[in-house]
């Protein structure tokens, strides 16, 4: 399982600042304008991350245990950028910060082996539900 659903850390650790672009107010689907307040001029931010205690109002999250954003296809593109430690083959510096708050042991890419193995199975989806492939012409 994908680390990150079991965790949440790095949504309780940081000010979530983005610019004011970003809202669903001028681009559709973009960040619900509800969820979030002005920093200043230029910036919106997640409401709850402007000041500790730090917790995203969009988590639904129990630390450490089962994580998700509410608003996952439409969070912020600074929520974007932030890579949980070896997912990407090197270590995240404000993944490990979060984890370590949290006193949850930091990522290392051996909890990356489940994707590997998905990675090397050519047919991963091939449960008898998977859609058939379109016929050739
Ligand atoms: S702290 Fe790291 S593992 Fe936890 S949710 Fe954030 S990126 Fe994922
Ligand atoms: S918008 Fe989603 S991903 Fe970004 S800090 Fe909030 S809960 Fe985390």
């Amino acid at each position: 399982m994908h680390p990150c659903l079991t965790c949440g850390a790095c949504c309780t650790q940081y000010r979530v600042a983005f610019h004011w672009l970003e809202s669903d107010e001028v681009t559709p689907g973009g960040v619900p304008a509800a969820l979030t307040e002005r920093l200043d001029a230029h910036r919106l931010c997640m409401r709850g991350t402007l000041a500790p205690p730090i917790r995203c109002v969009a988590l639904d999250a129990e630390i450490g245990q089962r994580s998700r954003c509410r608003i996952h296809p439409q969070r912020p593109s600074v929520c974007r950028e932030v890579d949980a430690s070896w997912e990407f083959g090197k270590p995240s510096p404000q993944c490990d910060k979060a984890r370590a708050a949290w006193g949850l042991p930091l990522l290392t890419p051996a909890d990356w082996h489940w994707r590997d193995g998905a990675g090397n199975d050519p047919q991963p989806d091939d449960d008898d539900r998977s859609p058939s492939p379109p016929l050739a012409a």
